[in-house]
């Protein structure tokens, strides 16, 4: 079931990692887990514009929309990954067997 669209909570997502320190550049890093896999992201959140598809909401049996979301930017709260702002993150990527 989905809940109003739109507005979103600024909370933190519960399985936001503990900050630690990048290996690379000692900048506070998180580590969420995307693709089954921990992926780096800068521990304070960025404000970004998200752009989301319009979607039929609701419909009946045969097809026809109820209700509708119109394509719109969301302002959100936005993680950033490690990769994009660290300055080692060449190093960093390469040295995935260590
Ligand atoms: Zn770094």
């Amino acid at each position: 079931m989905q809940d109003e669209a739109g507005s979103k909570p600024e909370s933190d997502p519960p399985n936001l990692g503990d900050i630690v320190a990048c290996r690379g550049c000692g900048k506070p890093i998180r580590f969420i887990k995307y693709n089954d896999k921990p992926h780096p992201v800068d521990a304070m959140p960025a404000r970004g514009f998200v752009w989301t598809e319009g979607k039929i909401e609701r419909a009946t049996a045969t097809g026809h929309p109820l209700s509708c979301q119109a394509s719109h930017w969301t302002l959100s709260k936005t993680y950033i990954s490690h990769f994009a702002t660290c300055p080692k993150a060449d190093e960093f990527r390469s040295r995935s067997n260590d």
